[in-house]
């Protein structure tokens, strides 16, 4: 397919005419074609009101037909092939086989969501039957579904082209959930998100969707994307990014005269606690695996283990040995955006400047500064020296990684207290070590939306019991996940029909349950019908 730098809204292609850009390729600085054209607010305007327009039309088809919608996205996602992948390489410098990977998570995301819409229970249909003869009071007959919230924003994020972008997590849920879909294109990925959006609005002309169910706007944030939040049409808002951008729109929407709220993703060091047991058992073997997780993708994931906690002792010095040597040998890697590639730089400075921080490693030097590429680098310090810096607890999106050395584990609780909202935190340990990690699982309960035990976090599944959220900066909501099957439930809130005649009940409600889904009566699971 021909990129040719128009926006999608509705059933038309719009060549935005308020400024454009083209596509960087950032491991050459080349620009890539074709010019996208911005929209303005009269773009922003019309997609709105087509996504509207198709609200309640789309939210009423059939589960089956929204559930093809989007199966038939990731098939035509499929059929773009090799084209897709080698633009999104062209446009991000991630790796074709990193690339590859990711779409399939993006495929089988949205297969995941067209299992969800089929199997009905997202909608948590619950039955109380009527009591009439109820002494002293007689009891309505009360029903409730969830109903999506309204037209969603989606602002793609620039570290997964694919599975975090115009057809990623928050597009698919959305999307389930019955809601018409808005996408901000991300500026760093602009022709990938034009060939996904082309397989998107394909597929919702295939499969008989309303005009509206899908636009893709280019823009930059600060003027197209602030005007798509502001847009009264707009009832959610799905974001992944910096703390900066995501606190900017959660203000946005919440200036509002009608506030709305914004699923952000933002910030996460993803604390790592090594015990001594595991240390002593395989601390070379663990400095190893530890440095291939935090240089992955070049240490631009939302789950990077940024921050490493152990006691010191002779296993640290393993550790720390073997993770060195590791370092030494990573090459210097193409980041996303020459501005994440600045803002990793200036982390680095910072945490080469901060006192009580010693640098323990480099990973090998770019070869040729232009394009400039990232250094990984490991830091050290202690628990006076971490519990002194607060900026120490910030994320350096990129290949660094922080070591606490503590004196014991009865330090881990001291510095679990220290953090902030976490998307993951990791025990590495052994049985011998249970004991020890006991009073520190309830902090990191309070802390983190995942808990993982002697893996690392990068590499999240899609699957039904997923949770890649967590309390603020990881995210703005730590009710909600952004990943996995229940982050349908961002867009869809409770509505309650009481006495409601049968013929105006939704299909999932009425007697007899129509749809044949799990419904609850009374509060237990209602007979299989
Ligand atoms: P970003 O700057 O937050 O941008 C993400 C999206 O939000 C872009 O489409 C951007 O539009 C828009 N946006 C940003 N600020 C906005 C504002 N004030 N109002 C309206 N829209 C706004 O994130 P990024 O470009 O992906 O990366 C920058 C930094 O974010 C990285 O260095 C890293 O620190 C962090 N990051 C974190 C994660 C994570 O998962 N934790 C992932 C990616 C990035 P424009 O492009 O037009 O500004």
């Amino acid at each position: 397919m021909t990129m040719i730098g128009k926006m999608f809204i509705g059933h038309q292609r719009i060549l935005g005419t308020a400024g454009g850009q083209k596509a960087v390729n950032p491991a050459t600085g080349e620009n890539l074609e074709p010019m996208f054209g911005f929209g303005s607010d009269a773009d922003v305007e019309r997609a709105a009101a087509l996504a509207q327009a198709a609200f309640d039309d789309y939210r009423s088809l059939p589960l089956a037909q929204r559930a093809q919608f989007l199966d038939e996205i990731a098939n035509r996602i499929l059929l773009l092939g090799e084209d897709l992948l080698e633009r999104a390489h062209a446009e991000t410098g991630l790796p074709l086989a990193r690339l590859a990977g990711e779409r399939g998570r993006t495929v089988g995301q949205l297969r995941l969501f067209a299992q969800v819409v089929r199997d009905g229970r997202f909608l948590a249909a619950s039955v109380d039957p009527a009591e009439p003869e109820r002494s002293p009071l007689p009891r309505s007959d009360l029903r409730l579904a969830k109903m999506p919230l309204g037209p969603v924003a989606v602002f793609g994020a620039s570290n997964f082209p694919l599975a975090f972008s115009v057809a990623g997590g928050d597009t698919a849920s959305a999307l389930a959930a019955g809601a018409p879909v808005i996408v901000k294109g991300h500026n760093a990925h602009l022709g990938t998100s034009e060939l996904v959006g082309q397989a998107i609005a394909e597929a919702a002309q295939v499969t008989g969707m309303p005009e509206g169910v899908f636009s893709l706007l280019f823009g930059a944030g600060t003027s197209l994307g602030s005007a798509l939040v502001s847009h009264p049409a707009i009832k959610a808002v799905g974001f992944t990014g910096s703390r900066q951008g995501g606190l900017a729109l959660v203000r946005l929407a919440q200036a509002r005269p009608e506030p709305i709220p914004v699923y952000a993703e933002m910030s996460s060091i993803n604390p790592v606690f090594l015990f001594p047991q595991a240390l002593a058992e395989r601390g070379a073997q663990l400095g190893q695996a530890f440095v291939a997780s935090l240089t992955l993708g070049c240490g631009q994931f939302c789950t990077n283990p940024g921050l490493l906690i152990a006691p010191a002792g002779p296993g640290l010095d393993a550790f720390l040995a073997s993770a060195a040597q590791a370092l030494a040998a990573h090459p210097a890697g193409v980041m996303l955006t020459a501005g994440i590639q600045r803002a990793y730089d200036e982390g680095v400075a910072r945490l080469t400047a901060a006192a009580q921080v010693q640098c323990l490693a480099q990973g090998q030097a770019a070869q040729a500064q232009t394009p400039p590429r990232a250094q990984a680098m490991l830091f050290a310090t202690d628990a006076a020296g971490f519990h002194g810096n607060p900026a120490l607890r910030e994320e350096v999106f990129g290949p660094a990684g922080l070591v606490i050395r503590v004196q014991d584990t009865g330090d881990f609780v001291t510095v679990a207290e220290q953090l902030e909202g976490q998307l993951t935190a990791t025990l590495l340990m052994d049985e011998a070590d249970h004991a020890a990690a006991r009073p520190l699982v309830p902090i990191l309960e309070r802390k983190a939306g995942r808990l993982l035990v002697n893996g690392f976090p990068t590499g999240v599944e899609v699957s039904h019991a997923m949770v890649h959220g967590g309390p603020f900066p990881a995210t703005s909501n730590a009710a909600f996940t952004s990943v996995g099957a229940t982050a349908i439930d961002r867009f869809l809130r409770p509505v309650c029909y009481q006495d409601f005649p049968e013929a105006l009940l939704p299909a999932a409600l009425q007697p007899g349950n129509p749809l044949g889904i799990a419904r609850l009566c009374d509060g237990r699971p209602e007979a299989a019908v």
